[in-house]
């Protein structure tokens, strides 16, 4: 057992599955220059609650630490403006949102989805954490709360706004490090009739793409319906309806309300059902997933080494946190990937900390014989775009590493074994 109470209910049965050794934040990206080693490390160890099944890690860096000031911008690629315009639209249409209501964001970046819902009318406020984001979404127009959401926050924007008629977390849910206040300060929030809507990384869609670089120090739950329903109905809420939406490379998105205060949907009975059947209540199935890891290992070391032996070079494309847990774990420092090209200007000229992968700007005439996605959830997105189409056509490579090892190439896509 892993010494530690669990974040969901608080036994102390968490069991260790995937250790992924002591690696360092992910986000904060260091100084290409920085002596070599001196970022700290901690340790990045995934457990499972024999209790509750809530699969979590261990270490806790604090959250002003990681939170404060932060490199990730939701306008950055094309996929998450549209997926919020879409979300935005259902939630709309659902609850009948009109210009008495209120909607609070919790972690709402740089306003990305709360723009979305100018065309109802309603009033609209934003509470994220990292000062540098917030300013984005305030100099936006979007009213924003640049403070972590808990219960004094809730507080606060009671007297100042009164009940939220729906409250929204979207790739925020998993970072909470004062979990059970935020979750009694959502249900303090929310109209008699109000609505919460969550979208978190869904863990069965992680098992199944061999996901382990959405392990990093930011992600302290890993939610599938029974666990997040394990900590929502510890504060008398309860999910109503509940789908999977690909997002993020597989996300879980319920849609939660006082408990007994709306008709369960069959989509909550369907998905409870299916997570019995393919076990994701069961340690089996996570012991098993970090077997796919170790595997996952070993195939793309060999192919990054038949790269480094034909002296053709590789570069990441783009350099997400989730790249930084995939270099690190691996092991795979510039003698295998020389470098990362971004378009985030946040990044350009650091470096990954750690594996220290420099990180560049996109160049459109400068190019290596491959790029590895990091990011490979956006690979549709990157694959379909023109220069890198053109990129393919004169005889470039992209590698996927995940959900399994892929080369891209003129001749088509191959699975390497
Ligand atoms: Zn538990």
């Amino acid at each position: 057992m892993l010494d530690m109470a669990c974040r969901c209910c608080g036994s102390r049965t968490v069991e260790l599955v995937v250790d992924l050794g002591d690696q360092p934040h992910c986000n904060r990206l260091v100084a290409q220059d920085l002596t070599p080693g001196v970022e700290p490390h901690y340790p990045l160890r995934v457990g499972f609650c024999h209790t509750c099944t809530m699969v979590q890690i261990d270490h806790t860096i604090p959250k002003e630490s990681m939170f404060s000031d932060y490199p990730y911008v939701s306008g950055t690629t094309k996929t998450l403006p549209a997926h919020f315009a879409e979300t935005s639209r259902r939630i709309a249409d659902a609850y009948g949102l009109g210009p008495q209501d209120l909607v609070v964001d919790i972690g709402s970046n740089d306003g990305t989805w709360l723009k979305q819902y100018a065309p109802y009318g309603c009033r609209v406020l934003g509470v994220e954490a990292a000062g540098n984001v917030a300013k984005i979404a305030q100099d936006a127009g979007v009213p924003t709360w640049n403070r972590f959401f808990n219960e004094d926050c809730v507080a606060d924007i009671l007297k100042e706004f009164g009940p939220a008629k729906v409250v929204t977390a979207a790739g925020v849910f998993f970072h909470l490090e004062e979990l059970h206040s935020v979750v009694r300060g959502i249900e303090a929030l929310l109209t008699s009739d109000g609505v919460f809507v969550v979208q978190a990384i869904y863990l069965g869609g992680m098992v199944e793409n061999t996901a382990f670089d959405q392990v990093y120090h930011e992600h302290l739950c890993y939610y599938t319906l029974k666990s997040l329903s394990a900590l929502l109905e510890q504060h008398g809420l309860e999910v109503f309806e509940a789908k999977l939406v690909p997002i993020h490379g597989g996300s879980i998105e319920a849609h939660v309300a006082r408990k007994g205060s709306r008709p369960v949907g069959d989509s909550v009975r369907d998905m409870q059902a299916e997570e019995i059947r393919k076990g994701f209540g069961d340690i089996a199935t996570y012991q098993r997933f970090a077997g796919n890891v170790v595997e996952l290992r070993d195939r793309l070391l060999a192919l990054l080494q038949t790269y480094k032996s034909a002296g053709r070079s590789v570069w990441a494309y783009g350099a997400p946190a989730k790249g930084a847990t995939l270099l690190n774990s691996f092991g795979i420092g510039p003698d295998l990937v020389q470098q990362a090209v971004e378009r985030n200007p946040m990044k350009v000229g650091l470096a990954i900390p750690g594996v220290r992968t420099p990180i560049a700007a996109e160049e459109a005439d400068v190019s290596p014989n491959a790029y590895i996605i990091l990011a490979w959830n956006f690979a549709d997105e990157f694959l379909k775009n023109a220069a890198n189409q053109k990129f393919i056509e004169q005889g470039g490579e992209f590698i996927i590493p995940v959900p399994k090892v892929q080369v891209v190439s003129a001749s088509g896509t191959r699975d390497v074994k």
